[in-house]
């Protein structure tokens, strides 16, 4: 440091004592167009008969790189796709760690949950009457996009320059749990809050929109690529914010679905009144954002109850619906390749936090609005963001209430994921006791 003047020795001494230094975060984005360029089985739901037949909408991947002013770089990565699988996440942070050094932690996926665009990967596998030929597609669009989402998340970090961020909370009311369908007197639990993080350059102009909302992206169920409503909402808040990208993240949406719909007309009018909500949030009053980026990952095995005998599979291989067959014969599969079914399934939860008062907490899987909820009450509304469907989404994740009640979130579900039985009671401590662990592992506020 001798050939330093004074004041900038005084300055590195300060900055390595961590006392407040200037502000200097920085932002990158970019976009990927993934409408697939070949008819492609379309995920979520078990009626579909055949592979897609065109494109209603495009849909996108997208990464915001954020830096923070002691060089922590963390990614989050959003796609139009129904979910994220383990595979794939595992082969794109292994290549993103070793290109550009992020970390697993640092490093975000979440899936806006459109039942309108191709599978991924084996995810869902009894959902879908697949031949060889569509099994091929499937891989080689898998293949493709995680090949394009590393290079996806090279290019938001070589786009990292000075910004502002900004996060603001609004509310809207598209979402009813579904689980209220044919049984009323269920409550109406849904998670109603639309979380905004806004991204400005050095000059104001706004780069990014980052926002949340938690609501099945079902409006549609045909044979046309689109990213349902919420692929309507980041279009409608780009056009609206020339020079911005807008990036949606799926929320505990796991009991919750837009009604009414089924019609393009609804998905553009779901599409819009997000943006709307979304509008009022930007051109609210935003609380600025800054500091340090801290980040924690844990991981935890959720208990499977014990699956039936074999006899049982073998009677099911032939007996019920077209899935269930093809569920029964996976697991015979499975039995005569291993010897024994999974007794539990990993689940990952992940959270950053980006100065004293912002956290994210991102959750695997289709988690229920109790979750949300819950994580709110005990960690705070104003400053706490809750995801679902990040990272691996590889079964629906139930509330002790939910797991209770039953039906399709709490048991049946199961089916269509390939796993043998439902989750045990212990469902929901286990999650709650890795989030509470999760949040003691990032610094006290
Ligand atoms: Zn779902």
């Amino acid at each position: 440091m001798k050939s330093l003047p004074a004041w900038l020795k005084t300055s590195i001494l300060l900055g390595a004592l961590c006392l407040p230094v200037a502000a200097a975060v920085q932002a990158g984005v970019a976009t990927l167009d993934i409408t697939p360029k070949e008819s492609v089985w379309l995920g979520g739901y078990a009626a579909r008969t055949k592979p897609s037949q065109g494109v209603r909408q495009r849909i996108f991947a997208k990464a915001l790189a954020l830096r923070d002013e002691n060089g922590t770089t963390a990614v989050l990565v959003t796609a139009d796709i129904l979910g994220f699988t383990q595979e794939l996440v595992s082969s794109v942070a292994v290549q993103v760690e070793s290109r550009f050094q992020v970390p697993r932690r640092l490093l975000l996926f979440n899936a806006s949950h459109t039942h309108s665009a191709p599978v991924i990967g084996a995810a869902l596998g009894p959902a879908y009457p697949l031949t060889g030929a569509d099994r091929t597609v499937i891989s080689r669009y898998t293949a493709w996009l995680g090949a394009e989402l590393v290079a996806l998340v090279g290019r938001s970090i070589g786009d990292l320059k000075p910004a502002q961020v900004s996060f603001g909370q609004g509310l809207a009311g598209l979402a009813v749990n579904r689980r209220r369908v044919g049984n009323p007197e269920y409550p109406n639990v849904i998670d109603p809050d639309l979380p905004v993080l806004i991204v400005r350059g050095d000059g104001g102009a706004i780069r990014a929109i980052v926002f949340g909302y938690a609501c099945h992206n079902t409006t549609l169920d045909d044979l046309l690529v689109s990213g349902d409503w919420a692929g309507y909402a980041q279009s409608t808040i780009e056009s609206q914010f020339p020079g911005a990208v807008a990036l949606f993240v799926q929320n505990c949406g796991a009991d919750a679905n837009p009604l009414p719909r089924r019609t393009e007309e609804l998905a553009i009018a779901h599409g819009h009144l997000i943006a709307a909500a979304v509008a009022e949030v930007v051109q609210g009053q935003p609380r600025k954002i800054d500091g340090p980026i801290q980040a924690a990952f844990r991981e935890v095995e959720l208990p499977l109850e014990a699956a039936p005998p074999r006899q049982e599979w073998e009677r099911r291989a032939s007996a019920g619906s077209d899935m269930e067959r093809r569920y029964a014969r996976m697991m015979l599969q499975q039995l005569d390749r291993d010897g024994r079914l999974p007794t539990s399934h990993p689940w990952q939860a992940q959270a950053w936090r980006i100065g004293p008062d912002f956290t994210l907490l991102a959750l695997g899987g289709e988690v229920v609005a109790d979750y949300a909820l819950r994580f709110k009450r005990l960690y705070g509304f104003r400053n706490l963001w809750v995801a679902g469907y990040s990272n691996d989404v590889f079964a629906y994740i139930p509330s002790l209430r939910v797991w209770q009640e039953g039906g399709y979130e709490g048991d049946t579900s199961m089916v269509p994921y390939g796993l043998p039985a439902r989750f045990q009671s212990s469902v929901e401590d286990l999650v709650a006791g890795t989030v509470d662990e999760l949040m003691r592992a990032l610094p006290s506020r």
